[in-house]
């Protein structure tokens, strides 16, 4: 819905948050986000050009957008990321990034020098063993010196963890004692259905038990959220950083849900979890107006989790609908 020319849908929601996947190839293999190994990536005549991500994401920020995200796959692996990055720095926008933070310290000048200073880095175990089951490289020493290379320079750096039952869980509290010398943000992600990624919500380790672990472990208290933050803050008593809960499965925040998402091809997503995606970049390269496809994407936006069933209701693959893998959306 047009309103003053700011993009809104029908249940009043202002969307001014764009993420923008850069590339849906990745140079890590997470199970739980790229489940087979074997698929094909989209060839580079699909994906957005540097000049074509440019100038959709300036018809965004025209229509009121005030914070733009890169995501991917892994932003960083793009050949032309600083050309994007430094260039989308120019936009009167907050810009921020998502990365896996393999290759982070390349770009570190590049970031001070243009003033990117939020970066948040996935990062889902502290043991190399597991680090290497779960994303099937052997990298966590070069991402944890980046993360730490990145906090002694003073950006501030968001740690996301998929908490997983079987996989993570009895690792809660020493991401927790990480933040009481270091000021890392550590965010604790309830794991989300995605086609191929054998869901289950009992794998799920939710808000409540989150909780439950940190009651048990430390003194803390919950702090202030920032306007339509996804997560839910605490601060262990004396800490340095902080850590957080984003509860996407057992408590969602699509109430005050103010993001869109446009893959590396150019489609725009008004929920990560929706079938409907509109192709913008196609209708770009024809010379279409794509102002009045944005508004209309908006506008058919549901009020919760993209249509889908209560996330305790899905119980099989086809409950999902063919949404993508979230490599290919990109968080
Ligand atoms: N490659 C970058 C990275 O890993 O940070 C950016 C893209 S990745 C898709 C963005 C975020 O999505 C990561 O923090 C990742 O852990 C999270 N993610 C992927 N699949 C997920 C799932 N099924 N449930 C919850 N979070 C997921
Ligand atoms: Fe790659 Fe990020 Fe997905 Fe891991 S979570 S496979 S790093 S896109």
């Amino acid at each position: 819905m047009k309103i003053n020319n700011i993009i809104q849908d029908t249940f009043g929601r202002k969307h001014d948050y764009l993420r923008i996947s850069m590339t849906d190839k990745c140079n890590f293999r997470c199970f739980y986000c790229m489940p087979d190994e074997k698929l094909s990536f989209y060839p580079n005549s699909k994906l957005m050009s540097a000049d074509e991500l440019l100038n959709i994401a300036k018809t965004f920020v025209s229509l009121g957008v005030k914070k733009i995200r890169l995501t991917g796959g892994e932003p960083l692996l793009r050949k032309d990321a600083r050309e994007i990055i430094s260039r989308l720095s120019n936009l009167p926008i907050e810009l921020a990034i998502t990365s896996n933070g393999y290759l982070l310290d390349e770009y570190m000048e590049l970031f001070k020098e243009i003033g990117l200073q939020s970066v948040n880095v996935s990062l889902d175990t502290l043991d190399a063993d597991k680090f290497f089951n779960i994303t099937k490289r052997d990298y966590l020493g070069k991402v944890l010196s980046n993360i730490k290379l990145f906090i002694d320079n003073g950006f501030r750096i968001k740690v996301n963890m998929v908490a997983l039952k079987d996989v993570n869980i009895h690792e809660i509290p020493d991401f927790i004692e990480w933040t009481r010398n270091e000021e890392v943000h550590v965010r604790f992600i309830e794991f989300m259905p995605f086609n191929g990624n054998s869901w289950d919500f009992s794998k799920i380790v939710s808000y409540k038990e989150i909780l439950k672990i940190v009651e048990g472990n430390f003194e803390y208290d919950r702090i202030e959220d920032a306007k339509n933050d996804t997560a839910k803050n605490f601060r262990i008593k004396g800490g340095k950083g902080t850590f957080a809960v984003i509860s996407s499965v057992t408590d969602s925040f699509c109430g005050s849900c103010n993001r869109i998402r446009l893959t590396a091809d150019g489609r725009i997503k008004n929920c990560l979890f929706s079938n409907n995606e509109l192709d913008l970049l196609t209708a770009y390269r024809k010379g279409e107006d794509i102002e009045q496809l944005i508004f209309q994407n908006i506008e058919s936006k549901f009020k919760e989790r993209g249509g889908l069933p209560e996330f305790e209701d899905i119980k099989k693959e086809e409950d999902l609908g063919k949404g993508r893998c979230m490599f290919a959306i990109g968080g």
